[in-house]
């Protein structure tokens, strides 16, 4: 561990450019279903410590979860659009366009998605007809936009271009367009990890500015949804207390952001979908929250510290199968002889535990790798197990000198 520690803080970036964390806050799911009561406390709450958020509406919904659009669909009440145009006028919320209706095109498929896959002409249609309805409501050009459950896909992108956008916040994992003007920038973490991100960062020698983007929804007020993300006024109040409390955090909207910083292209985007990517293959304990940030794609240092961490772990991993299986062949050995067995049936027996071994440890691997989908328990299983196999087929036990067990397998 010291050892590990030593190599780790090798890979960090000495030099120190400032200590500066710009925090970028998103509420999404601000629709006509939404809790306006508890939006008006998120609000009201930032306007108390004269900060900024970044709102994602939902312009449309119908009670049927129907996709596609219909004369049936009804927009926010007049309650809903008066609030987007007071908080908007007092500079407290910054507008992104948060798709059309947020219905999934197929709710029995695997993931949930209102425009990936869809054809570029109906996303336009999609992505227009809402614009157009929220700039209305607020008299200003939407740039914006917040697909939900941050699924899209090239064609989106394209029709985001094609409208006037010129944000795209989604996941850290996402799709970019090569020749394009969209910046991208995703959500990082969830309002609950941010307080602990922000001593990691702190505590950490990373070079600044770190960028977090802080993603929250209103019904993490409602403890029966997700008790882990649950949050309420006081929890928000404090935690913006303890923000505005240090000096070298900014919180910023996106638009702000996107103003001061020129490095928001798909390069970016791509950097931190490889960080993610990789990050995914480190077991809990070396995979700090830490991580969830929006890396500058110069933080180089970031990808070989994960790259790092991960060659150290699976090598040990491979290494203590190896030993393990010497171990255990000692074991049965030492049991067989205890049991004063003949050296025939001893070396009948050594080969079934070595058969029984062999072929378990081959289920495991097949059972790690069916999906294709691993991640790092499939993988660890996969090392280890390969640990195993490989030992079978080049260690094998001695069974002469079998009193001298000291030098036997
Ligand atoms: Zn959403």
């Amino acid at each position: 561990m010291i050892l590990l520690s030593f190599i780790l803080q090798g890979c960090q970036k000495n030099e120190t450019v400032n200590n500066e964390i710009i925090i970028i806050f998103r509420l999404d799911d601000y629709s006509p279903f939404s809790h306006t009561h508890t939006e008006i406390q998120i609000f009201e709450s930032f306007a108390k410590h004269s900060y900024k958020l970044n709102l994602a509406v939902i312009p449309f919904t119908n009670n049927d979860n129907q996709h596609s659009l219909s004369a049936e669909d009804y927009s926010l009440d007049s309650i809903k659009e008066n609030l987007l145009k007071e908080y908007q006028q007092r500079q407290i919320i910054e507008i992104a366009l948060h798709g059309y209706n947020h219905k999934a095109i197929d709710y029995n498929k695997t993931y949930l998605t209102e425009f990936k896959d869809l054809d570029y002409e109906l996303q336009y249609n999609r992505i227009n007809i809402g614009k157009s309805y929220l700039e209305g409501i607020i008299e200003e050009p939407i740039n914006i936009f917040v697909p939900p459950w941050n699924s899209y896909d090239k064609n989106t992108i394209l029709a985001l271009s094609n409208s006037g956008f010129t944000i795209l916040s989604a996941d850290t994992q996402g799709e970019y367009l090569k020749n394009n003007d969209i910046a991208y920038i995703p959500f990082t973490c969830e309002l609950y990890q941010l307080k602990d991100l922000i001593n990691k960062i702190e505590n950490s020698a990373q070079s600044r500015p770190a960028c977090i983007i802080a993603l929250f929804h209103p019904t993490d007020y409602f403890s029966t949804y997700d008790a882990a993300k649950h949050t309420d006024t006081k929890s928000l109040d404090s935690l913006l207390t303890y923000i505005r409390s240090k000096n070298n955090i900014r919180v910023m909207t996106l638009n702000e952001y996107m103003v001061q910083q020129n490095e928001l292209s798909y390069s970016r985007l791509k950097y931190n979908t490889k960080i993610h990517n990789l990050k995914e293959y480190l077991p809990p304990f070396l995979n700090e929250n830490l991580y969830y940030q929006y890396y500058s794609e110069k933080d180089r240092y970031i990808f070989r510290q994960i790259l790092l961490k991960l060659s150290l772990y699976y090598i040990v991993l491979f290494v203590v199968s190896i030993f393990l299986y010497i171990s255990s062949l000692k074991l049965v050995k030492l049991l067989f002889l205890k049991i004063k067995i003949s050296e025939k049936n001893l070396e009948y027996l050594l080969k079934l535990y070595r058969l029984i071994l062999g072929i378990s440890s081959l289920i495991l691997v097949i059972y790690a790798v069916h999906d294709f989908d691993i991640n790092y328990r499939g993988l660890s299983v996969l090392i280890f197990m390969s640990g195993i196999i490989i030992s079978l087929f080049t260690i094998k036990p001695r069974l002469k000198n079998l009193n001298n067990k000291s030098t036997a397998y």
